[in-house]
C-alpha cells in the first residue's frame, strides 16, 4: 500500500481504489457504509502562524485521533493536504454516523500541543452514505467533498449531502415514494428471531423485526428502508404497525414456554414523543395478552438530545409494565456511566462487539465489564449477533443472561417462529451444540439450571 510518508495514511489514489472495494463487499453483505471526510480548517494559516513543523504534527495528530475513531474494518486516509477520510463500515443508519461525528469533535476537542504551540482544533466533517446517497465510490467521495465545502460556505461544522429529490437522488426517491404505499399494499411482514437464555437454551422471547418484499425488486432489507422512512417521516406509521402486529400475532402463539418476550424497536425520535405511551397502551389493549410481555427496543441515541424528556416518557411507559432495552450497546460511541439512572431494564450487547469476544483479549474484558455493570446497575443483558458456540461459551462464562444470533435461529415468518416455539432445535446452524451441556430442544416449563 503506498501511504502518506507523514502520517502513515494510506493516500487518495489508493483510499480511492480501497472505496470501490468496500463499496462493493458492503452491497454484497447488504450493510450500510458511510464515507466521512474532514478538513482541518484554515490550514494554511497554522503553518504561517505557528511553522510548518507543527503543521505537520497537527496532521499527525488528526491521523491519530481518526485512527482512533476507526473500528475494526474501517480504513483512514490523508486525500489532501488538509483532507482526511475514514469509511465506516457495517454503518447501520444516519444516527450512527452522526454518533462517530460527535465523537470525531470530541477526540478533537482538548487543545492541540506541539513545539511549545498551543492551539484549538477547528476542523469540518461530511458524510456520505452508502447506498443512502449513492452506491458508487466516486459519487460518494464527489457528495461529500461538496458537502464540506456547503458545510464550510454555511457555517456548519458538519454536514450530510442533501437529501435531493432530484435525478441524481432517483433511487433514494423510488425507495421513499413505493415505501409510502407498501403497508397498504401488503407488502410489509413481520419476522421474529429467537432470545434464549445463555445457560439453558430456553427460549424466553423475540425481536420482531421488519421485512419489506417489494413486488418488483424482490426482498428489501431494513437497513437500507428503515433508514429511508426515518428521513422521509414514515416511521412513526411502520412502528405503530409493527408494534400491533407484532402484539397481535405473539399473542396467538401456542407453546410450552409459558410467558415470551415479544421486543419492538422504536425509533430515536419516537422516544421523545408525548404520544408514545399512548401509542403503546392502545396496541396493549387491543392485542396485549397474560402469555406476552412487551419490550421496547430503543439505541442510546435516542437519548442523547434530551434525556430527562426521554427518561420521563420511558418511565410512564416501564410504569405500564412495559419493559425497555437499550439496544446496540457497545458500538463504541456508549457512556456507560450514563446509563446508572437510566430508566430501562435491559442491554443488548451490538454484534460488531460480540464478533470481536473471540479475537481479542481486550474485548473480552470490556464484555466481562459491561455484563458486570450492567448487572449492577439492575439490567439484564442479551448477547446479539451470536453465531458461534465458542461465542455463546464466552457469554456464558461472563454470566450474559441471555443470547440472539444465527447460532440459534434467524428471524422466521410469523409461521416459522410458531414451528419453532413448538421444536426449538439448533440443527439449522450446523454447528457443534453438545445437548448434554445446552439441554438444547427440551421444552421446560420451569427453568432449570
Ligand atoms: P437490530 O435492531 O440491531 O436487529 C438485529 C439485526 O441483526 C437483525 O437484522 C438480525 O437479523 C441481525 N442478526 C441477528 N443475529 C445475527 C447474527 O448472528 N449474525 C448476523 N450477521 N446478523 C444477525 P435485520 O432484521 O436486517 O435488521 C437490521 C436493523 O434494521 C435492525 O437492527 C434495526 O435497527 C432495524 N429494524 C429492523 N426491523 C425494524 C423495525 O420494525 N423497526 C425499526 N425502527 N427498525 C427496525
Ligand atoms: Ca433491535
Ligand atoms: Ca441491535
Amino acid at each position: 500500500m503506498e501511504a502518506d510518508e507523514l502520517t502513515g495514511l494510506m493516500n487518495r489514489r489508493e483510499f480511492l481504489l480501497e472505496l470501490g472495494r468496500q463499496v462493493l463487499q458492503s452491497s454484497e453483505q447488504k450493510s450500510g457504509m458511510g464515507l466521512m471526510v474532514v478538513d482541518i480548517d484554515k490550514f494554511s494559516s497554522v503553518n504561517a502562524i505557528h511553522g510548518f513543523e507543527f503543521g505537520d504534527r497537527l496532521l499527525q495528530h488528526m491521523a491519530m485521533q481518526l485512527n482512533q475513531l476507526a473500528r475494526e474494518g474501517d480504513l483512514v486516509a490523508r486525500i489532501g493536504d488538509n483532507r482526511f477520510a475514514l469509511i465506516l463500515t457495517r454503518l447501520k443508519n444516519r444516527g450512527h454516523a452522526e454518533l462517530a461525528v460527535q465523537k470525531l469533535f470530541r477526540l478533537l476537542d482538548p487543545p492541540f500541543e506541539a513545539n511549545a504551540a498551543r492551539m484549538k482544533i477547528a476542523a469540518t466533517a461530511a458524510m456520505a452514505l452508502c447506498p443512502q446517497h449513492a452506491s458508487q465510490a466516486e459519487d460518494l467521495l464527489r457528495l461529500a467533498e461538496r458537502a464540506i465545502h456547503s458545510a464550510r460556505i454555511s457555517g456548519h461544522n458538519f454536514l450530510f449531502p442533501p437529501d435531493s429529490r432530484t435525478e441524481e437522488f432517483s433511487e433514494f426517491w423510488d425507495m421513499e415514494i413505493e415505501l409510502s404505499g407498501a403497508l397498504q399494499r401488503g407488502e410489509l411482514e413481520m419476522h421474529y428471531q429467537p432470545k434464549v437464555d445463555c445457560t439453558d437454551l430456553r427460549p424466553v422471547g423475540v425481536e420482531a423485526l421488519m421485512r419489506w418484499t417489494h413486488r418488483t425488486r424482490g426482498s428489501v432489507m431494513p437497513d437500507i428502508f428503515i433508514p429511508i422512512a426515518e428521513q422521509s417521516g414514515q416511521i412513526k406509521a411502520l412502528t405503530i404497525w409493527a408494534l400491533n402486529t407484532a402484539l397481535r400475532q405473539a399473542s396467538e402463539w401456542k407453546h410450552p414456554f409459558g410467558r415470551i418476550s415479544v421486543a419492538v424497536n422504536v425509533p430515536a425520535e419516537m422516544v421523545s414523543q408525548h404520544d408514545l405511551p399512548d401509542l403503546v397502551e392502545s396496541a396493549w389493549n387491543l392485542w396485549g395478552s397474560d402469555g406476552v410481555e412487551l419490550i421496547l427496543e430503543i439505541t442510546e441515541r435516542s437519548l442523547v438530545s434530551s434525556p430527562e424528556h426521554s427518561f420521563r416518557i420511558l418511565s410512564r411507559i416501564r410504569a405500564m409494565g412495559v419493559k425497555v432495552s437499550i439496544d446496540d450497546f457497545g458500538t463504541g460511541y456508549s457512556c456507560l456511566a450514563y446509563f446508572k439512572n437510566i430508566p430501562a431494564d435491559e442491554l443488548k450487547i451490538d454484534q460488531s462487539f460480540i464478533r470481536g469476544l473471540l479475537d481479542d483479549s481486550a474485548s473480552r474484558e470490556i464484555a466481562g465489564l459491561i455484563i458486570e455493570l450492567a448487572h449492577r446497575f439492575g439490567l439484564s443483558v442479551v448477547g446479539e449477533g451470536v453465531e458461534g458456540a465458542e461465542v455463546l461459551e464466552a457469554l456464558r462464562e461472563r454470566k450474559c443472561d441471555l443470547a440472539q444470533g444465527f447460532l440459534v435461529a434467524k428471524a422466521m415468518s410469523n409461521d416459522g417462529i410458531q414451528r419453532w416455539l413448538n421444536n426449538p432445535t439448533f440443527e439449522g446452524t450446523g454447528l457443534p451444540l453438545d445437548p448434554a451441556r445446552f439441554r438444547i430442544g427440551i421444552p421446560v416449563d420451569v427453568k432449570t439450571t
